[in-house]
């Protein structure tokens, strides 16, 4: 049975259990908790991160959807951009779905303060227009077998240009580019954890060494 923790009041846990990974996931703001169910239906031990302390206990990081500007407000004042950016360099894997894609690109339209910027992509935010636009579609995404994969989009961003050093892994019919990886770095400009496949969880699960 998995040993899993949510319980960031112990800063500094040591939560490592016979090696397992631990996953932390950013819980500032945004569906954190959809994450930590989806780690805890897998079995991997996670953590909810409110604290820059606790991101050196991690194996990898997830940053979750939300609102980027909010997001990018708690980032900085309590601290994380550094701790963050430190984290991105460090080589453990970081996955940013939908805001987080947002947090962890190097170039963003629109959010009115610094992101993480560790990714060379550039992305627009609210890429497909309102709320109300949000939609659902199938999308083949490299990487992930056995089908097209779930894909929802919440007011979502697009990823409209990427360095070279960045692996596209999905693209709408569009042009849009939807899922990219470079290097630790995976950024999902939709959500996996809103829907029950867990494929592209166990995808950035594999990315730990
Ligand atoms: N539109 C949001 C933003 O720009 C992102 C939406 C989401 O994470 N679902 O932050």
């Amino acid at each position: 049975m998995a040993i899993t923790s949510n319980d960031t009041s112990i800063t500094g846990l040591n939560i490592k259990h016979e090696n397992a990974p631990v996953v932390g996931v950013l819980a500032l703001q945004g569906d954190f908790r959809e994450h930590i169910e989806m780690l805890n239906i897998l079995g991997v031990v996670s953590c909810e991160i409110r604290l820059p302390s606790a991101l050196c206990d991690l194996d990898a990081l997830i940053i979750p959807g939300g609102e980027s500007t909010t997001i990018a407000r708690l980032v900085l004042q309590y601290g994380f951009l550094e701790p963050l950016r430190d984290f991105c360099a460090s080589g453990r894997p970081v996955w940013g779905t939908c805001a987080g894609a947002i947090l962890l690109a190097r170039d963003v339209d629109e959010l009115d303060r610094p992101g993480i910027q560790a990714m060379d992509i550039q992305i627009q935010r609210n890429a497909f227009g309102r709320q109300l636009q949000s939609f659902q579609s199938q999308v083949a995404i490299d990487g992930i077998s056995d089908g097209e994969f779930p894909a929802v989009f919440i007011r979502a961003p697009a990823i409209i240009d990427v360095d070279a050093s960045v692996e596209i892994l999905a693209t709408l019919p569009d042009g849009k580019i939807v899922a990219a990886r470079q290097r630790n770095l995976l950024a999902t400009v939709f959500h996996p954890e809103l829907t029950t496949d867990v494929r592209l969880h166990n995808l950035f699960l594999s990315m730990i060494d």
